[in-house]
């Protein structure tokens, strides 16, 4: 079992299914969803079979009490509310977060609080074609994905007309669990095709126009911050530098007055004497590597 927690946001369709397939292997659940169990349901909802439509009961109620039933191991914490902002605090209780949620809408807001609160998760879509999992974890964003999608992912969960069958939920459940244990990276898009069972998985580089990024992608590294906005990647390294040093460790670069230089290829670097960089063409990761190696070096 992993020693992981999650946090499941929708248990429709899609993720309660998960939720029961899922059962027991992680140490902590967390289920958010704001709907009543109703017999249309059913259809779709396997799940939600035993329930006593007598007493309307809520479907994350209804999850808590019959996942409970089904292992001992998990501590699950139901929320009987639909996600808002308000509960982006709520996120940093859980190591990932699962969208299952059934709209546009809600994934973006779900986004926004992962990418706030530096939450590795995992969106996914499932139509009457094929199952699209997408893995956020200090990468491109969901709205990164959908700035560049040529529109197959702007669907939730919503359009699907029966439960999903076995193959699709152990492809769930497999990719998921990977991802728990940082076996899958973050920009991964994995396509399920329903209809042959085959696999296409491709990865998504960080938009620097999305919005969602640039709002909330400042990263803390050393005494400075890594900050992507729409002109690059800046870092503030908050004092002056030695710009002649700096110089020596990149060759190529030039000296001009109180800016450091450097062009390769199609990147380029810009270092300031107050110390303020600003990357073009770098990858946060990337950026933030070459920021470790020039500060360490220039505060021995
Ligand atoms: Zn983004």
């Amino acid at each position: 079992m992993e020693n992981k927690s999650i946090l499941v946001i929708g248990a429709g369709a899609v993720g309660s299914a998960f939720l029961e397939s899922s059962a027991g292997l992680f140490k902590k659940v967390g289920i958010f969803d704001g709907d009543i169990v109703t017999k249309s349901n059913l259809i779709t909802q396997p799940f939600y079979n035993e329930c006593d439509f007598s007493n309307p009961i809520s479907k994350v109620a209804f999850a808590v009490k019959k996942l409970n039933s089904l292992n001992s191991v998990t501590e699950y914490t139901g929320y009987e509310r639909y996600f808002t902002e308000k509960d982006f605090e709520t996120m940093k209780e859980y190591d990932l977060v699962a969208d299952f949620t059934d709209n546009v809408n809600s994934r973006k807001v779900i986004n926004e609080g992962c990418v706030k609160e530096g939450k590795a998760a995992v969106f996914a879509s499932l139509n009457e074609k094929e199952a699209l999992l997408y893995f956020y974890n200090n990468s491109a964003c969901f709205n990164c994905l959908l700035r560049n999608s040529i529109g197959h992912v702007k669907e939730g969960c919503e359009s699907i007309l029966s439960a999903p069958e076995k193959d699709l939920v152990s492809f769930l459940k497999e990719n998921i669990m990977e991802f728990a244990s940082n076996k899958i990276t973050g920009g991964r898009i994995v396509l399920f095709n329903l209809a042959n069972k085959r696999v296409l998985s491709s990865s998504l580089k960080q938009d620097t126009e999305c919005e969602v990024c640039v709002k909330h992608t400042a990263k803390k590294v050393e005494d400075g911050f890594l900050q992507v906005c729409s002109s690059g990647i800046k870092f503030s390294y908050g004092k002056r530098l030695d710009l002649e040093k700096l110089r020596g460790m990149l060759s190529g670069s030039r000296l001009y007055e109180e800016y450091l230089i450097f062009s390769q290829s199609n990147k380029s670097l810009l270092v300031s004497l107050d110390g303020d960089f600003l990357f073009t063409g770098y990858t946060k990761e990337e950026a933030g590597k070459l920021i470790t190696v020039l500060v360490s070096q220039d505060s021995k």
